[in-house]
C-alpha cells in the first residue's frame, strides 16, 4: 500500500491528487480542501455544497475556482444526490451537467462510473470516505462516496465489480485511493453500528472495529475499505491512502461530526481527459 496523497497549493487555493494517477496522465482529478474560496461563517472558505448554509453565488464561485485548477469546465460537472447506500450509477456524455446546471435524475446513488472522456465526476464529504477507481488499461474512472453505511455496505468492492462486469476491467489494472476522511482517532460509534459491520464482514471486523470504554467502539473504515479492495482482488501496490482525519485538521478539512453538521462540503472530482 501506498500512503500519502500530493498537496498542491496555488496562492491561496490547496488541493490534493493522488501519486499514482497523476502518473498516468489519463485524469484531470482532485480533493478539495477548505482553502481557497469565498464562502463566510462555517462554510469558510471553499464550501462545494448547495445544501449547506452559503450563498448559492459562492458556492459557484468556489466550483470555478477549482475547475479552473484542474482545466475542466464546471458546467459539465456531474452528481448526484448522495444517500449512504450501494447504488452506483453508469455516466454518459448524456448526464454533463446534471446536479450543475440542470436537475439530476441520478437519485438515491453514491457512486458514479464512467468511460467517456470530458465527462467529470464529482461526490461530496465532510468526514464520509471518498474512494478514487482508475483502470488505465480500459480507462475507466470511478468515485464512490463510503461512510460508514456505504463501508458496511461494501459500496467500494460493488464499484469494482461493477467495473470488471460492465466495462471489462480487470482487477490486475484498478488503481484505488482513499481520500481524507474521519479517522480511527475520532470516529466513534455504539453497538448497532458495529453490529452492521459483523453481519457483513464477519471475523475481518475484528481488524477494523476497536472497543472502547463502556459502550462505545472506534472504526477504521480505511482499513475496512483496505479489507474490500484487497478481497476483490486489488493489488496491494494499487492502493493509495491518503492517511488524513478531517476531524483532526480543522485548517483544511470540513467535518460534519466536529462542527455538529455546521459546515461546508468537499468534493472528489475526477475526469478522463
Ligand atoms: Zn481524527
Amino acid at each position: 500500500m501506498k500512503t500519502g496523497f500530493k498537496h498542491h497549493m496555488e496562492d491561496a487555493l490547496e488541493y490534493l491528487t493522488i501519486p499514482s494517477f497523476d502518473e498516468t496522465g489519463l485524469v484531470a482529478h482532485c480533493f478539495t480542501t477548505r482553502k481557497g474560496g469565498v464562502s463566510e461563517g462555517e462554510c469558510k472558505n471553499l464550501n462545494l455544497g448547495y445544501n449547506r448554509n452559503d450563498r448559492k453565488e459562492n458556492v459557484t464561485e468556489n466550483f470555478r475556482i477549482i475547475m479552473n485548477q484542474l482545466n475542466i469546465n464546471y458546467n459539465d460537472l456531474v452528481f448526484s444526490n448522495q444517500v449512504h447506500k450501494d447504488e452506483i450509477a453508469n455516466i454518459t456524455a448524456t448526464d454533463k451537467g446534471k446536479g450543475m446546471i440542470k436537475e439530476s435524475d441520478i437519485l438515491e446513488v453514491d457512486g458514479l462510473i464512467t468511460n467517456q472522456k470530458g465527462v467529470p465526476l464529482v461526490t461530496f464529504y465532510a468526514d464520509c470516505v471518498p474512494l478514487f477507481f482508475l483502470d488505465p488499461v480500459k480507462c475507466v474512472i470511478a468515485l464512490s462516496h463510503s461512510g460508514w453505511r456505504g463501508t458496511a455496505k461494501m459500496i467500494g468492492a460493488k464499484t469494482i465489480m461493477k467495473m470488471v462486469k460492465e466495462y471489462g476491467c480487470n482487477t490486475d489494472n484498478i488503481l484505488t485511493a482513499i481520500g481524507p476522511s474521519i479517522g480511527k482517532c475520532h470516529f466513534e460509534v455504539d453497538a448497532p453500528v458495529i453490529e452492521q459491520f459483523h453481519q457483513n464482514y464477519g471475523q475481518d471486523a475484528n481488524k477494523f472495529v476497536i472497543k472502547k470504554d463502556g459502550n462505545k467502539y472506534h472504526i477504521d473504515l480505511w482499513q475496512a475499505n483496505i479489507i474490500q479492495f484487497n478481497q476483490a482482488g486489488i493489488k496491494d501496490e494499487h492502493i493509495t491512502l491518503a492517511n488524513e482525519c478531517t476531524f483532526c485538521d480543522e485548517e483544511l478539512y470540513f467535518s460534519h461530526r466536529r462542527d455538529k453538521g455546521k459546515t461546508g462540503s468537499l468534493c472528489a472530482i475526477m475526469q478522463l481527459v
